[in-house]
């Protein structure tokens, strides 16, 4: 056992791999995880600032819609395909729609 917090990664690229690359600690050499795909860690932020958007608006949005948002915000980021899809198309939609909530003062 080790109390490494695995703080400091090393990204080593792994163009062999489907993967992007490795992640290994560069205190206790650990294994840490894959390292994602640039264009796939902008999109992963991306969904997360249009689910929180979303989230904001929540009661004014269908019932669907509603129980959608909050399959993805149990979910996080990593979203398949179909849902990425339906996630633009629910965001596109409710662009005119007011963020302002009663909420809003407590940020
Ligand atoms: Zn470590």
């Amino acid at each position: 056992m080790t109390d490494c917090l695995h703080l400091h990664l090393n990204t080593t690229l792994t163009p062999h791999l489907p993967h992007h690359g490795r992640l290994d600690c560069l205190d206790c050499g650990k294994f840490v995880g894959w390292a994602k795909k640039p264009e796939t860690l902008i999109r992963e932020q991306e969904n997360e600032v249009k689910i929180k958007r979303l989230a904001e608006i929540l009661p004014q949005l269908g019932e669907w819609e509603r129980e959608f948002v909050g399959s993805l915000k149990r979910q996080g980021a990593k979203i398949s395909p179909r849902q990425q899809e339906k996630l633009d198309q629910i965001f596109k939609s409710t662009k005119h729609l007011s963020t302002k909530s009663p909420y809003h003062d407590h940020h």
